[in-house]
């Protein structure tokens, strides 16, 4: 006799989920899930959307004391990738490992800090917060901005990706090595916290160069306004 299966839990799909017992979505909406921290999420950040929120922060650098900053930037990658390196010698040496999802969060790390450039990873995680600002629509919850954030993190990098041969493209293609869900939010909270104060600075220089554009309207607005008392 067939299982009962009951209908995917997304709103609006009528799909049947995928057999098992803890099954709640359909095969569709459960990669996506997956893939992208939320089942409404359809497409990744691609890099060509990132892109001009990438120049935004560079501008706002660019505006600031930018050796200072930079130098910053090089220090916090520096002292992330130790401490990670640390952490995955302290594992191999002792019985507990720890879970899984955080030696493979850490693995990862090493393994993109070693290949990317500082300042501009800096710049892609900024680049995420301010994209985040202006189109809140694309990051319907809180996974799916933290799995978009370490996806064009890792993204920044080759050693992140599998190829594989396409048949029907007749080419070489890329994707993303899957990480385990769990590895993934892993990896943003030990972003978030080593790069917590330089988000939060450019998200304040971002409100503020805002909060002047708008009076700039303003002054501009009331002054076309006026007419002198006659
Ligand atoms: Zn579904």
């Amino acid at each position: 006799m067939k299982r009962y299966r009951p209908p995917c839990s997304v709103r609006g799909c009528t799909r049947l989920v995928r057999s098992g017992p803890a099954a709640r979505m359909c095969d569709t909406h459960r990669q996506r899930k997956r893939r992208n921290g939320d089942p409404n999420v359809r497409a990744c950040v691609r890099k060509k959307e990132l892109k001009p929120y990438v120049t935004e922060v560079r501008r706002l650098i660019r505006r600031r004391n930018r050796d200072q900053i930079e130098s910053a930037l090089i220090q916090i990658h520096s002292t992330l990738l130790d401490d990670q390196r640390t952490a995955v010698a302290m594992r191999e040496k002792s019985h507990f490992r720890g879970p899984r999802w955080s030696q493979q969060a850490s693995h990862e790390l090493v393994r993109v800090l070693v290949d990317v450039d500082p300042v501009e990873s800096a710049f892609t995680l900024g680049a995420l917060y301010l994209m985040r600002q202006r189109e809140p629509y694309r990051f319907p919850s809180d996974a799916s901005f933290v799995f978009a954030l370490v996806r064009a993190w890792r993204k920044q990098t080759d050693l992140s990706y599998t190829s594989y041969w396409d048949n029907d493209a007749g080419r070489v293609k890329k994707k993303p090595r899957e990480l385990s869900p769990r590895t993934v939010v892993t990896i943003a909270e030990l972003l978030i916290e080593a790069y917590g104060r330089f988000l939060g600075l450019v998200m304040l220089s971002e409100r503020r160069e805002e909060e002047a554009r708008r009076d700039i309207r303003k002054d501009l607005a009331v002054g076309f306004a006026y007419s002198p008392p006659s």
